[in-house]
């Protein structure tokens, strides 16, 4: 149960997130935001919301550096237009600081083949819409790692899908339309591997609403141990706004070295793909052909085009 801690700490720092009893009344509401933020998303204790009280805002103004700098926006410790537009959109549930990485031991699966399985629906969408929708997802973490899938219809598996409102049983209870749209847990037994996806969202395959493959393979990055990433073309970036012609997705190389960090690259032998040339070109070590199976995935996204502002 050594992955519990996580568990623990989410939960810390989602139940944090109700408003202190009467504390934040006086304060503007635009405070109230940013402090509700970064008590979500990074890490800001109790003690640190006092001096939010006290207007001593020595370590406010570096916590809103350190979520500027993650976010890449302008370093200025100050709640700018610019900080108080990203604070507004929605993104995922799962913090962008925390002890995850600090673990000596960042959990990850200890086996190659998973299972996975779809426990509830949304109805936004016919049923093999979304089984096509986290198919693809797992697809994009498989084709740059040794990890295979296969789904299961009843019984434990390792990563348990579901779609759910509100209050769903694990202390982290969504939160509406909008704002967070979905969060996972790292790899491990029981809720660990799971991905949660808040059913008050309108899950569409295009980008009418939110589009489901999109959160599903950033959420399946942290069901497989990735965390955030700072990186803004990465897919584990927790907010959405860089995608300016998604027809070209694919990881980003901070994503697969990530992921790679974890479970090494797909083993040589892997894909079907391995066409030996006259030479005896060993043309599956070549790293290309990854991206040419992914590649196939893109023309898949074309309806990603144009989405300017995508989050999760
Ligand atoms: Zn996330
Ligand atoms: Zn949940």
């Amino acid at each position: 149960m050594k992955h519990l801690p996580i568990v623990l700490w989410l939960c810390v720092a989602v139940c944090s997130a109700y408003p202190l009893n009467g504390a934040a009344r006086k304060e503007d509401s635009r405070m109230e935001l940013l402090q509700q933020y970064l008590e979500n998303y990074y890490n800001l204790g109790k003690d640190v919301t006092q001096f939010f009280k006290r207007k001593d805002s020595s370590l406010v103004v570096k916590k809103i550096q350190e979520m500027q700098k993650f976010l890449g926006l302008e370093v200025t410790g100050k709640l700018n237009s610019d900080t108080l537009e990203m604070i507004h959109k929605p993104r995922c549930g799962v913090p962008d600081v925390g002890q995850f990485s600090t673990f000596p031991d960042m959990p990850k699966w200890r086996k190659n083949h998973l299972t996975y399985r779809i426990v509830s629906y949304t109805q936004d969408l016919p049923r093999d819409e979304v089984d096509f929708a986290i198919e693809k997802a797992l697809k994009v973490w498989e084709e740059v790692t040794p990890l295979t899938f296969s789904r299961i219809h009843e019984g434990e598996a390792d990563i348990m899908i579901s779609f759910v409102f509100r209050e769903h049983g694990d202390f982290i209870p969504f939160d509406g339309p909008g704002s967070v749209l979905a969060h996972a847990y790292a790899p491990g037994p029981g809720i660990n591997g799971d991905a949660h996806f808040d059913d008050d969202e309108l899950w569409t395959r295009d980008t009418t609403g939110t589009n489901l493959f999109l959160v599903a393979a950033h959420e399946l990055g942290h069901s497989l141990g990735l965390f955030h990433s700072a990186n803004t073309e990465a897919l584990m970036y927790p907010v959405y706004n860089s995608f300016t012609d998604l027809t070209r997705f694919r990881l980003s190389q901070d994503d697969v070295d990530g992921i790679q960090s974890l479970y090494g690259p797909p083993p040589p032998s892997a894909g079907d793909h391995v066409v030996p040339t006259e030479s005896g070109t060993p043309a599956a070590c070549d790293p290309a052909l990854s991206f040419d199976a992914v590649s196939t995935l893109r023309g898949e996204i074309l309806f990603f085009k144009d989405r300017s502002d995508w989050k999760l």
